[in-house]
Protein backbone atom coordinates (compact mmCIF):
# COMPACT_ATOMS: atom_id res chain seq x y z
CA UNK A 1 0.00 0.00 0.00
CA UNK A 2 1.73 3.56 -0.82
CA UNK A 3 1.25 6.38 2.02
CA UNK A 4 0.00 9.39 0.72
CA UNK A 5 1.68 12.68 1.08
CA UNK A 6 -1.69 13.39 3.69
CA UNK A 7 -0.61 10.63 5.80
CA UNK A 8 2.94 11.45 6.24
CA UNK A 9 1.43 14.79 7.19
CA UNK A 10 -0.65 13.39 9.62
CA UNK A 11 2.07 11.09 10.98
CA UNK A 12 3.68 14.34 11.58
CA UNK A 13 1.02 16.56 13.63
CA UNK A 14 0.50 12.93 15.58
CA UNK A 15 4.28 12.78 16.55
CA UNK A 16 3.97 16.60 17.53
CA UNK A 17 0.98 15.96 19.30
CA UNK A 18 2.11 13.21 21.68
CA UNK A 19 5.96 15.23 22.36
CA UNK A 20 4.14 18.31 22.87
CA UNK A 21 2.17 17.02 25.71
CA UNK A 22 5.25 14.36 26.68
CA UNK A 23 7.83 16.83 26.86
CA UNK A 24 6.61 20.38 26.62
CA UNK A 25 3.82 20.74 28.72
CA UNK A 26 5.86 19.51 31.81
CA UNK A 27 8.29 22.45 31.47
CA UNK A 28 6.73 25.16 30.21
CA UNK A 29 5.85 27.12 33.51
CA UNK A 30 9.15 26.51 35.08
CA UNK A 31 10.98 27.94 31.78
CA UNK A 32 8.47 30.86 31.21
CA UNK A 33 9.22 31.93 34.90
CA UNK A 34 12.86 31.58 34.87
CA UNK A 35 13.12 33.40 31.85
CA UNK A 36 15.72 30.79 30.91
CA UNK A 37 16.68 29.69 26.84
CA UNK A 38 14.78 26.14 26.69
CA UNK A 39 18.21 24.11 25.39
CA UNK A 40 16.60 20.60 25.89
CA UNK A 41 13.93 21.47 23.85
CA UNK A 42 15.91 23.37 20.97
CA UNK A 43 17.90 19.98 20.93
CA UNK A 44 14.63 18.25 20.60
CA UNK A 45 13.00 20.36 17.52
CA UNK A 46 16.10 19.96 15.54
CA UNK A 47 15.67 15.75 15.78
CA UNK A 48 12.19 16.19 15.10
CA UNK A 49 12.69 18.08 12.22
CA UNK A 50 11.11 21.46 13.03
CA UNK A 51 14.07 24.00 12.08
CA UNK A 52 13.34 22.51 8.23
CA UNK A 53 9.12 22.25 8.58
CA UNK A 54 8.87 24.20 5.42
CA UNK A 55 11.85 23.65 3.42
CA UNK A 56 12.30 21.61 0.28
CA UNK A 57 13.30 17.75 0.69
CA UNK A 58 16.08 18.50 -1.39
CA UNK A 59 17.77 20.68 0.89
CA UNK A 60 16.90 18.43 3.86
CA UNK A 61 13.64 19.86 5.06
CA UNK A 62 10.33 18.68 5.66
CA UNK A 63 8.74 20.20 2.72
CA UNK A 64 5.34 20.79 4.73
CA UNK A 65 2.30 22.68 2.88
CA UNK A 66 1.19 25.81 4.61
CA UNK A 67 -1.67 23.89 5.96
CA UNK A 68 -0.16 21.40 7.47
CA UNK A 69 2.37 23.57 9.43
CA UNK A 70 -0.24 25.74 10.75
CA UNK A 71 -1.63 22.88 12.30
CA UNK A 72 1.22 21.92 13.82
CA UNK A 73 2.09 25.95 15.09
CA UNK A 74 -1.07 25.62 16.80
CA UNK A 75 -0.86 22.85 18.82
CA UNK A 76 2.09 23.26 19.50
CA UNK A 77 1.24 26.81 20.49
CA UNK A 78 -1.81 25.25 22.55
CA UNK A 79 0.91 23.93 24.97
CA UNK A 80 3.31 26.90 25.33
CA UNK A 81 3.52 29.48 22.40
CA UNK A 82 7.26 30.68 22.74
CA UNK A 83 9.22 27.70 21.34
CA UNK A 84 7.51 28.47 17.87
CA UNK A 85 9.31 31.43 17.88
CA UNK A 86 12.64 29.53 17.84
CA UNK A 87 11.58 27.88 14.23
CA UNK A 88 9.64 29.69 12.96
CA UNK A 89 11.55 33.09 12.88
CA UNK A 90 14.52 30.91 11.76
CA UNK A 91 11.81 29.57 8.86
CA UNK A 92 10.93 33.40 7.83
CA UNK A 93 14.82 33.56 7.12
CA UNK A 94 14.68 30.32 5.00
CA UNK A 95 11.64 31.09 3.40
CA UNK A 96 13.82 34.07 1.75
CA UNK A 97 16.94 32.11 0.67
CA UNK A 98 14.34 29.46 -0.32
CA UNK A 99 12.15 31.91 -2.35
CA UNK A 100 14.82 34.69 -4.03
CA UNK A 101 18.25 33.11 -3.43
CA UNK A 102 20.50 31.92 -6.31
CA UNK A 103 21.36 28.28 -6.82
CA UNK A 104 24.71 28.71 -5.42
CA UNK A 105 22.64 30.53 -2.04
CA UNK A 106 20.27 28.04 -1.43
CA UNK A 107 22.91 25.32 -1.69
CA UNK A 108 25.00 26.63 1.00
CA UNK A 109 22.75 27.81 3.57
CA UNK A 110 19.60 25.79 3.36
CA UNK A 111 20.44 22.35 4.07
CA UNK A 112 22.17 23.87 7.40
CA UNK A 113 19.14 25.86 8.01
CA UNK A 114 17.41 22.78 7.51
CA UNK A 115 18.98 20.49 10.24
CA UNK A 116 19.19 23.52 12.65
CA UNK A 117 23.02 23.09 12.37
CA UNK A 118 23.15 27.40 11.38
CA UNK A 119 19.89 28.85 12.67
CA UNK A 120 18.63 32.69 13.19
CA UNK A 121 15.71 34.83 12.07
CA UNK A 122 14.82 38.04 10.03
CA UNK A 123 16.24 41.14 11.29
CA UNK A 124 13.80 44.28 9.72
CA UNK A 125 12.65 46.30 12.56
CA UNK A 126 14.74 49.07 13.46
CA UNK A 127 14.53 51.04 16.74
CA UNK A 128 13.19 54.02 14.93
CA UNK A 129 11.10 52.00 12.31
CA UNK A 130 8.80 49.32 12.74
CA UNK A 131 5.57 49.39 10.47
CA UNK A 132 7.25 51.93 8.16
CA UNK A 133 9.76 49.77 7.41
CA UNK A 134 10.85 51.90 4.43
CA UNK A 135 12.29 54.30 6.72
CA UNK A 136 14.70 52.19 8.47
CA UNK A 137 18.28 53.83 8.58
CA UNK A 138 20.44 50.49 8.82
CA UNK A 139 23.41 51.07 5.27
CA UNK A 140 25.37 48.34 3.15
CA UNK A 141 28.04 50.25 1.19
CA UNK A 142 30.12 48.55 -1.34
CA UNK A 143 33.36 47.93 -1.23
CA UNK A 144 35.16 45.77 -3.75
CA UNK A 145 33.91 41.85 -3.28
CA UNK A 146 32.09 42.66 -0.17
CA UNK A 147 29.64 45.33 1.51
CA UNK A 148 29.93 47.15 4.70
CA UNK A 149 26.95 46.96 7.09
CA UNK A 150 26.57 50.06 9.58
CA UNK A 151 23.11 50.26 11.46
CA UNK A 152 20.93 48.70 14.72
CA UNK A 153 17.80 46.36 14.22
CA UNK A 154 15.44 45.46 17.49
CA UNK A 155 13.52 42.99 18.48
CA UNK A 156 14.61 40.33 16.81
CA UNK A 157 13.62 36.87 17.79
CA UNK A 158 17.11 34.03 18.49
CA UNK A 159 18.98 37.39 18.29
CA UNK A 160 21.07 35.81 21.57
CA UNK A 161 21.35 32.46 20.33
CA UNK A 162 20.79 32.68 16.74
CA UNK A 163 23.71 32.67 14.14
CA UNK A 164 22.95 34.10 10.86
CA UNK A 165 20.41 36.55 10.14
CA UNK A 166 18.32 38.01 6.83
CA UNK A 167 18.93 41.85 7.62
CA UNK A 168 17.41 44.53 5.73
CA UNK A 169 19.45 47.48 5.01
CA UNK A 170 19.71 50.31 2.36
CA UNK A 171 22.00 50.06 -0.41
CA UNK A 172 21.16 52.94 -1.55
CA UNK A 173 19.76 55.65 0.95
CA UNK A 174 18.47 58.33 -1.40
CA UNK A 175 16.59 55.83 -3.89
CA UNK A 176 13.13 56.68 -4.38
CA UNK A 177 10.22 55.13 -4.38
CA UNK A 178 12.56 54.30 -1.22
CA UNK A 179 11.88 50.27 -1.33
CA UNK A 180 14.17 50.31 -4.38
CA UNK A 181 17.25 50.98 -2.34
CA UNK A 182 16.51 48.41 -0.13
CA UNK A 183 17.88 44.88 0.17
CA UNK A 184 18.08 41.82 2.12
CA UNK A 185 21.28 40.27 3.27
CA UNK A 186 22.26 36.85 4.84
CA UNK A 187 24.54 37.62 7.73
CA UNK A 188 26.58 35.41 10.52
CA UNK A 189 27.51 36.63 13.50
CA UNK A 190 31.42 37.75 13.44
CA UNK A 191 33.42 40.90 13.87
CA UNK A 192 30.98 43.83 13.84
CA UNK A 193 28.00 41.91 13.94
CA UNK A 194 26.73 41.18 17.85
CA UNK A 195 23.84 40.92 19.96
CA UNK A 196 23.70 44.04 22.16
CA UNK A 197 21.53 42.98 24.74
CA UNK A 198 18.29 40.57 25.30
CA UNK A 199 15.19 42.55 25.72
CA UNK A 200 12.80 41.98 29.09
CA UNK A 201 9.40 41.52 28.17
CA UNK A 202 5.98 41.03 29.37
CA UNK A 203 5.58 37.60 27.90
CA UNK A 204 6.97 35.26 25.33
CA UNK A 205 9.71 34.40 27.78
CA UNK A 206 12.38 31.87 27.16
CA UNK A 207 13.32 33.20 23.95
CA UNK A 208 15.73 35.82 23.16
CA UNK A 209 14.82 38.80 21.66
CA UNK A 210 17.39 41.09 21.13
CA UNK A 211 19.12 44.41 19.58
CA UNK A 212 21.50 43.37 16.88
CA UNK A 213 24.37 46.06 15.73
CA UNK A 214 26.42 46.62 13.10
CA UNK A 215 29.90 48.32 13.13
CA UNK A 216 31.12 48.81 9.73
CA UNK A 217 30.76 44.29 9.55
CA UNK A 218 31.86 43.48 6.43
CA UNK A 219 29.69 40.92 4.40
CA UNK A 220 30.96 39.11 1.46
CA UNK A 221 29.13 40.43 -2.12
CA UNK A 222 27.45 36.88 -2.85
CA UNK A 223 25.62 37.29 0.06
CA UNK A 224 22.88 39.15 -1.37
CA UNK A 225 19.62 37.23 -1.58
CA UNK A 226 19.13 36.99 -5.13
CA UNK A 227 22.31 38.72 -5.98
CA UNK A 228 20.82 41.85 -7.20
CA UNK A 229 20.27 44.96 -5.06
CA UNK A 230 17.16 46.76 -4.21
CA UNK A 231 14.90 43.99 -4.11
CA UNK A 232 15.02 43.08 -0.30
CA UNK A 233 11.56 45.05 0.81
CA UNK A 234 9.86 42.87 -1.55
CA UNK A 235 11.44 39.79 -0.26
CA UNK A 236 11.01 40.49 2.98
CA UNK A 237 7.39 41.31 2.86
CA UNK A 238 6.64 38.15 0.32
CA UNK A 239 6.91 36.21 3.04
CA UNK A 240 4.79 37.82 5.31
CA UNK A 241 1.57 36.28 4.15
CA UNK A 242 3.12 32.77 5.44
CA UNK A 243 4.00 34.70 8.50
CA UNK A 244 0.84 36.03 8.87
CA UNK A 245 -0.40 32.60 8.61
CA UNK A 246 1.55 31.62 11.24
CA UNK A 247 1.32 34.04 13.70
CA UNK A 248 -2.45 33.15 13.33
CA UNK A 249 -2.04 29.76 14.08
CA UNK A 250 0.00 31.02 17.18
CA UNK A 251 -3.01 32.91 18.57
CA UNK A 252 -5.38 30.21 17.19
CA UNK A 253 -3.25 27.94 19.78
CA UNK A 254 -3.49 30.44 22.96
CA UNK A 255 -7.32 30.72 22.11
CA UNK A 256 -7.87 27.12 21.96
CA UNK A 257 -5.23 26.16 25.31
CA UNK A 258 -7.29 29.00 27.46
CA UNK A 259 -10.75 27.49 26.32
CA UNK A 260 -9.56 23.68 27.17
CA UNK A 261 -8.45 25.07 30.62
CA UNK A 262 -11.26 26.92 31.53
CA UNK A 263 -13.67 23.93 30.53
CA UNK A 264 -11.89 22.34 32.47
CA UNK A 265 -12.41 24.49 35.32
CA UNK A 266 -15.30 25.20 35.22
CA UNK A 267 -16.77 21.54 35.17
CA UNK A 268 -14.58 21.43 38.66
CA UNK A 269 -15.25 25.01 40.97
CA UNK A 270 -17.94 24.97 42.76
CA UNK A 271 -20.05 27.77 43.96
CA UNK A 272 -23.34 28.06 45.27
CA UNK A 273 -23.79 24.26 45.55
CA UNK A 274 -23.24 23.41 41.80
CA UNK A 275 -20.18 23.50 39.17
CA UNK A 276 -19.60 27.14 37.71
CA UNK A 277 -19.96 25.92 33.80
CA UNK A 278 -23.90 25.56 35.51
CA UNK A 279 -23.89 29.20 35.94
CA UNK A 280 -25.08 31.04 32.39
CA UNK A 281 -22.97 33.83 32.81
CA UNK A 282 -20.26 31.45 32.62
CA UNK A 283 -21.36 29.24 29.91
CA UNK A 284 -22.07 32.28 27.79
CA UNK A 285 -18.28 33.17 27.98
CA UNK A 286 -17.52 28.90 27.04
CA UNK A 287 -19.45 29.43 24.27
CA UNK A 288 -18.31 32.41 22.65
CA UNK A 289 -14.47 30.90 23.00
CA UNK A 290 -15.04 27.74 21.22
CA UNK A 291 -16.89 29.70 18.36
CA UNK A 292 -13.67 32.11 18.65
CA UNK A 293 -11.30 28.58 18.34
CA UNK A 294 -13.58 27.48 15.48
CA UNK A 295 -13.81 30.57 13.49
CA UNK A 296 -10.23 30.97 14.08
CA UNK A 297 -9.43 27.12 12.61
CA UNK A 298 -11.29 28.08 9.51
CA UNK A 299 -10.19 31.21 8.45
CA UNK A 300 -6.37 30.33 9.11
CA UNK A 301 -7.63 26.29 6.83
CA UNK A 302 -8.53 28.38 3.94
CA UNK A 303 -6.01 31.61 4.03
CA UNK A 304 -3.49 28.40 4.24
CA UNK A 305 -5.00 26.02 1.31
CA UNK A 306 -5.17 29.42 -0.76
CA UNK A 307 -1.95 29.99 -0.05
CA UNK A 308 -0.32 26.00 -0.85
CA UNK A 309 -2.27 26.57 -4.39
CA UNK A 310 -0.13 29.81 -4.84
CA UNK A 311 -2.72 32.21 -5.27
CA UNK A 312 -2.67 35.67 -3.84
CA UNK A 313 -3.73 35.08 -0.22
CA UNK A 314 -2.94 38.51 1.12
CA UNK A 315 -6.86 39.05 2.42
CA UNK A 316 -7.38 36.37 4.15
CA UNK A 317 -4.42 35.43 5.79
CA UNK A 318 -4.59 39.02 7.11
CA UNK A 319 -8.13 38.36 8.15
CA UNK A 320 -6.67 35.01 9.82
CA UNK A 321 -4.18 36.53 11.59
CA UNK A 322 -6.36 39.63 12.50
CA UNK A 323 -9.18 37.72 14.30
CA UNK A 324 -7.18 34.70 15.61
CA UNK A 325 -4.72 37.31 17.28
CA UNK A 326 -7.68 38.75 18.98
CA UNK A 327 -8.96 35.38 19.63
CA UNK A 328 -5.93 34.80 21.75
CA UNK A 329 -6.17 37.79 23.77
CA UNK A 330 -9.81 38.08 23.82
CA UNK A 331 -10.17 33.83 25.19
CA UNK A 332 -7.03 34.27 27.17
CA UNK A 333 -8.60 37.69 29.12
CA UNK A 334 -11.74 35.25 29.55
CA UNK A 335 -10.09 32.02 31.15
CA UNK A 336 -8.42 34.81 33.58
CA UNK A 337 -12.58 35.92 34.65
CA UNK A 338 -13.51 31.52 34.58
CA UNK A 339 -10.84 31.21 37.00
CA UNK A 340 -11.27 34.18 39.43
CA UNK A 341 -8.50 34.70 41.95
CA UNK A 342 -6.81 31.59 40.84
CA UNK A 343 -6.46 33.19 37.63
CA UNK A 344 -2.90 35.63 39.21
CA UNK A 345 -1.73 32.70 40.62
CA UNK A 346 1.31 31.38 39.37
CA UNK A 347 0.09 27.77 40.07
CA UNK A 348 -2.12 27.73 36.84
CA UNK A 349 -1.29 28.30 33.09
CA UNK A 350 -3.71 30.92 32.57
CA UNK A 351 -1.53 33.88 33.40
CA UNK A 352 1.09 32.91 30.81
CA UNK A 353 -1.66 32.66 28.20
CA UNK A 354 -2.62 36.54 28.92
CA UNK A 355 0.79 37.38 29.10
CA UNK A 356 1.58 35.63 25.63
CA UNK A 357 -1.22 36.41 23.50
CA UNK A 358 -0.78 40.22 22.98
CA UNK A 359 2.28 39.70 21.02
CA UNK A 360 0.70 37.81 18.14
CA UNK A 361 -1.57 41.54 17.43
CA UNK A 362 1.40 43.13 17.03
CA UNK A 363 4.26 40.47 15.37
CA UNK A 364 4.45 40.52 11.65
CA UNK A 365 2.61 43.49 11.09
CA UNK A 366 -0.01 45.15 13.76
CA UNK A 367 -3.93 44.18 13.34
CA UNK A 368 -3.98 48.07 12.71
CA UNK A 369 -2.08 47.43 9.64
CA UNK A 370 -3.97 43.96 9.03
CA UNK A 371 -7.50 45.75 8.64
CA UNK A 372 -5.87 48.25 6.48
CA UNK A 373 -4.56 45.27 4.49
CA UNK A 374 -7.96 44.09 4.22
CA UNK A 375 -10.08 47.07 3.78
CA UNK A 376 -7.38 47.94 0.53
CA UNK A 377 -8.36 44.40 -0.49
CA UNK A 378 -11.72 44.72 -0.35
CA UNK A 379 -11.72 47.72 -2.91
CA UNK A 380 -9.07 46.39 -5.37
CA UNK A 381 -11.11 43.35 -5.65
CA UNK A 382 -14.60 45.43 -6.11
CA UNK A 383 -13.47 48.54 -8.06
CA UNK A 384 -16.79 50.51 -9.26
C1 LIG B 1 8.44 40.01 21.14
C2 LIG B 1 8.67 40.64 19.79
C3 LIG B 1 9.37 39.94 18.83
C4 LIG B 1 9.64 40.54 17.59
N1 LIG B 1 10.41 39.86 16.68
C5 LIG B 1 10.83 40.52 15.57
C6 LIG B 1 11.77 39.89 14.67
O1 LIG B 1 12.18 38.74 14.85
N2 LIG B 1 12.20 40.61 13.61
C7 LIG B 1 11.79 41.89 13.36
O2 LIG B 1 12.24 42.48 12.38
N3 LIG B 1 10.91 42.50 14.19
C8 LIG B 1 10.41 41.86 15.28
N4 LIG B 1 9.54 42.47 16.13
C9 LIG B 1 9.12 43.85 15.86
C10 LIG B 1 7.70 43.95 15.36
O3 LIG B 1 7.61 43.44 14.06
C11 LIG B 1 7.31 45.43 15.45
O4 LIG B 1 7.20 45.75 16.82
C12 LIG B 1 6.00 45.71 14.74
O5 LIG B 1 6.19 45.62 13.35
C13 LIG B 1 5.44 47.10 15.06
O6 LIG B 1 6.41 48.08 14.88
P1 LIG B 1 6.70 49.16 16.05
O7 LIG B 1 6.83 48.43 17.31
O8 LIG B 1 7.83 50.01 15.60
O9 LIG B 1 5.37 50.00 16.12
P2 LIG B 1 5.03 51.33 15.27
O10 LIG B 1 5.28 51.07 13.84
O11 LIG B 1 5.72 52.49 15.90
O12 LIG B 1 3.46 51.43 15.50
C14 LIG B 1 2.91 51.97 16.72
C15 LIG B 1 1.39 52.00 16.58
O13 LIG B 1 0.99 52.81 15.48
C16 LIG B 1 0.17 52.06 14.58
N5 LIG B 1 0.45 52.51 13.21
C17 LIG B 1 1.66 52.68 12.62
N6 LIG B 1 1.51 53.11 11.35
C18 LIG B 1 0.17 53.18 11.12
C19 LIG B 1 -0.63 53.54 10.00
N7 LIG B 1 -0.10 53.89 8.81
N8 LIG B 1 -1.97 53.51 10.12
C20 LIG B 1 -2.54 53.13 11.29
N9 LIG B 1 -1.85 52.77 12.39
C21 LIG B 1 -0.50 52.79 12.30
C22 LIG B 1 0.58 50.61 14.79
O14 LIG B 1 -0.45 49.74 14.39
C23 LIG B 1 0.79 50.60 16.30
O15 LIG B 1 -0.47 50.52 16.93
C24 LIG B 1 9.18 41.86 17.33
C25 LIG B 1 8.43 42.53 18.29
C26 LIG B 1 8.17 41.95 19.51
C27 LIG B 1 7.39 42.72 20.54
Amino acid sequence: MNTSPLDIDQDILDSIERWSERELKPIAKKYDHADEYPEEIVEQMRELGLFGATIAPQYGGLGLSASTYARLVTQIASIWMAPVGIFNSHLIMAACVQRHGTDAQKARWLPKFASGEWRGGIGLTEPNAGTDLQSIRSVARRDGDSYVINGTKTWITNGVYGSHFAVLVKTDPEATPRHKGMSLFICEKGEGFTAAKKIRKLGYKSIDSAELVFTDYRVPADHLIGGSEGRGFQQAVGGLELGRINVAARGAGIAQAALRDALRYAQERQTFGKPIAQHQAIQLKLADMATRVEASRLLIDQAAQKYDTGERCDLESSMAKLFASEAGVENSLEAMRIFGGYSYSIEYDVERYYRDAPLMCIGEGTNEMQRIIIARQLMERNPL
